[in-house]
């Protein structure tokens, strides 16, 4: 078995040659904790993102999309509790001027006092006593930078859906229960970032809050759960490697009655990518409190008014796209050589298909432009005529390419191809113009 780092090692240095994901402003010595999505990373990610869309939205009649923007009123902020609560306690080394967690394991003694050890540097004594951090970006709106100006990147997009939930029910004419979806960037300025996408400083976000009667949120909250859990399974993961994990009383975020975590077993150990929170009605309460403004719920059938409880589904884009890549990673051997293979489900794959005429001559080039043409305008499609066979299905293994269709010297006569399977090596002779069909009905799901 390869050590977790190896793995790591190997899946960054595969997703960087390959296109996946590349280290931000990388020819200035990188930007900690921020990358950037190559040509595979951008479709692999945009189909997770899609997906998930479908799925809670399209497929749904009782969720509405929203695109709300990242930068908010800063009483949002305070209203959430993100001023006053989103905070990690830090020590700094006065030395070397590296910034800690107070909790971080490698620090030796107490932080403040003389006995204590800076991690990096090995000074004694350096380290301050921990000081409250907090994690929202600040900057400033308009032209001058003074305390009244500064507001921040969002830290969360579930407080965009909030404060937009009247505009949307009254726009929508959907009734309780009903939800709000979106996807967007969010922004935390963590301390301990790291572990390639899984903990980065700037993200996306997949949230959709569900508002529901108060009294009817357990209910809800066991059906999302179930529904989260079925959806990541669809993405066609190693069963064993996903699990809940309820949080214990002391881990629960201070509006939270009830949460699960989806995890996955990542190569660094078992992770959430995904929460599934029973929110009650604190956050809409909240921002009426702050606001002033009335975000009761009038069920017209009854005459009752309430607040509505949120069950909210959160789950990060990266941090998913980090759970497909390493659960895709698959090295064996084929025929005496090293075969690495990116085992995508099909539907997420950000190729699905490439063409290859077996030699440039003899009429199989034009053949496999004809056919690259057909299929392009249904599926996302690479055409490939360098090298040998073997290496042309080798970087579309890489890449996690499901079939790989070939041009070959029967084609021209009698206008049939062959597509192999990614995964089982074996290959189905194919009539070109039965192409499409044959891709759409394999890429089902
Ligand atoms: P963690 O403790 O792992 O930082 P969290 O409990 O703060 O996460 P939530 O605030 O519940 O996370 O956010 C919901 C989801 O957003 C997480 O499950 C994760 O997928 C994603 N997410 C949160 N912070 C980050 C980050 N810094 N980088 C990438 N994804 C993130």
């Amino acid at each position: 078995m390869p050590s977790p780092d190896n793995v790591m090692d190997k899946l960054v240095s595969l997703a960087k040659r390959r296109g996946f994901v590349f280290q931000s402003s990388e020819i200035y010595g990188g930007l900690g904790s921020v990358w950037d999505y190559g040509p595979l990373g951008v479709e692999l990610k945009k189909n997770i993102k899609e997906r998930w869309w479908r799925a809670m939205v399209h497929e749904r009649d009782d969720i509405e999309g929203l695109d709300a923007a990242i930068l908010m009123h800063p009483k949002v902020w305070e209203a959430s509790g993100h001023v006053a609560g989103f905070t990690d306690p830090l020590v700094d080394c006065k030395q070397c001027k590296n910034r800690f967690r107070a909790d971080d394991p490698r620090i030796k003694g107490t932080p403040g006092q003389p006995d204590a050890q800076c991690p990096v540097c090995g000074m004694k004594g350096t380290l301050t006593a921990p000081r409250l951090f907090n994690l929202m970006f600040k900057t400033f709106m308009g032209p001058v930078e003074e305390d009244a100006a500064v507001i921040y990147l969002r830290p969360e997009t579930a407080q965009g859906i909030y404060v937009n939930y009247l505009n949307v029910l009254q726009a929508s004419r959907q009734k309780v229960p009903f939800g709000i979806a979106q996807i967007g960037k969010a922004f935390r300025n963590e301390i301990t970032p790291g572990n390639f996408i899984f903990r980065t400083r700037e993200f996306e976000q997949m949230e959709m809050q569900f508002f529901v009667k108060p009294g009817t949120d357990l209910e809800w909250f066991e059906f999302w759960k179930a529904q989260r859990m079925q959806w990541v399974q669809g993405l066609g993961l190693h069963a064993e490697k996903l699990r809940f994990h309820q949080h214990a009383k002391d881990e629960l975020a201070h509006y939270a009655k009830d949460a699960y975590d989806i995890q996955y077993e990542f190569p660094f150990g078992w992770q959430e990518f995904e929460g599934i929170h029973n929110r009650t009605d604190f956050d809409l309460s909240r921002h009426q409190q702050h606001s002033g403004k009335k975000l009761e719920y009038v069920d017209t059938a009854t005459n009752e008014r309430f607040v509505p409880y949120i069950v909210e589904t959160s789950a990060g884009a990266d941090r998913t796209t980090l759970v497909v890549l390493a659960d895709a990673y698959h090295e064996e051997e084929v025929s005496g050589e090293k075969r690495v293979v990116m085992r995508f489900h099909p539907a997420l794959a950000p190729i699905k298909a490439a063409v290859f005429p077996l030699v440039n001559k003899d009429g199989m080039p034009e053949l496999a432009r004809r056919i690259y043409d057909d299929v392009r305008r249904h599926v996302n499609v690479f055409y490939d005529d360098g090298g040998s066979i073997g290496r042309r299905y080798r970087r579309q293994d890489e890449a996690g390419t499901p079939f790989g269709i070939t041009i070959d010297g029967q084609s021209t006569q009698d206008q049939t191809v062959t597509v192999r399977d990614r995964d089982t090596l074996l290959q189905d002779r194919v009539a070109a113009d039965r192409l499409v069909a044959y891709l759409t009905e394999q890429l089902k799901g």
